[in-house]
């Protein structure tokens, strides 16, 4: 967990500390608050707090409604909770979501008004600014677009279900195919165990490992299916890539390229379509949590 004090339209923090969650063990919640007061500023007045969290979560009561790694957060009202402790309003959204709105507001989106954002890492997420606003939807649940499905016959997600964009283009996704061609006899340099990565996977892609490239191709064959479909949804006139998967470049982005191409109903929503990469890195969230406290005080 992060924590960062900024002054208002200034992207450089006052004050910055960061200590282990520790997932497995309780009190996750308390050390949280004594993160924040590790850098609560003795005199000077704090206006809001913002907070990028796992979700899925409801980023209009500030209730985390039950997140993977954190067991003891269920219906768990974090944003009341820090609100009343420090006496200050407090807003939250997931992270994929917090990270699209910092990117449009002080990264590679900047002067966008129509911004889609993808990180492709462990899982897949996803977040949209239409018309200058975070896209959030009835429930708060907008733009969960890793788990959107682009095969209803594909691989099971992590979230239990079936063919979502996340089970083809994600690290781990990537790992298994790799591990299931394996297994079937495909010819390669890798090795069957627990050491294979998304990372080895590019390593060996790059030494002409063909099985390597070929799951790379997947992934972005895939994501360029997903992408034609938020092109449709959303029309935005930039599609901004974060997460570590993506930093393997032409090994996922010129399947991506020729299947978007191929899929996307009309030339239209390429014209003036800028793709980037991301351009805040680790900071996205923070930045993003500060972007939306700012929006919403204004609100
Ligand atoms: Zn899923």
């Amino acid at each position: 967990m992060r924590a960062a004090l900024y002054e208002p339209e200034n992207t450089q923090p006052i004050a910055h500390q960061r200590v282990q969650t520790h997932t497995e063990e309780s009190g996750v919640y308390e050390r949280l608050e004594a993160l924040i007061e590790s850098i609560w500023p003795d005199n000077g007045k704090v206006e809001a707090i913002g907070m990028a969290s796992p979700g899925p979560l409801d980023p209009y009561t500030g209730y985390i409604l039950k997140t993977p790694n954190i067991s003891e957060w269920v219906n768990f009202p974090v944003g009341p909770k820090l609100s009343e402790h420090f006496h200050v309003p407090a807003f939250l959204d997931n992270d994929a979501n917090l990270a699209a709105l910092g990117e449009w507001k002080f990264g590679a989106g900047r002067g966008h008004h129509h911004v889609l954002y993808l990180t492709i890492s462990t899982g897949v997420g996803g977040g949209v600014i239409t018309y200058d606003r975070l896209l959030q939807g009835y429930h708060g649940l907008a733009t969960e677009l890793g788990h959107t499905i682009v095969d209803p016959d594909g691989p099971p997600c992590s979230c239990g279900f079936a063919g979502h964009l996340e089970a083809f283009s994600s690290g781990p996704a990537i790992v298994k195919y790799v591990l299931q061609e394996l297994e079937a006899g495909a010819k390669s340099e890798m090795v069957r165990d627990e050491s294979l990565t998304a990372r080895v996977i590019a390593d060996a892609a790059i030494h002409g490992d063909a099985l390597a490239i070929s799951a790379y191709r997947r992934a972005g064959e895939y994501l360029g299916i997903a992408v034609a479909n938020f092109l449709a949804a959303f029309d935005p006139s930039i599609v901004i890539f974060g997460g570590g998967v993506s930093q393997v470049g032409s090994l996922l982005f010129d399947s991506f390229e020729a299947s978007l191409k191929k899929r996307v109903f009309h030339p239209r929503y390429l014209e003036g379509l800028k793709i980037e990469m991301a351009a805040l890195g680790d900071d996205a969230g923070l930045l993003g949590a500060l972007a939306l406290a700012q929006i919403s005080i204004k609100a």
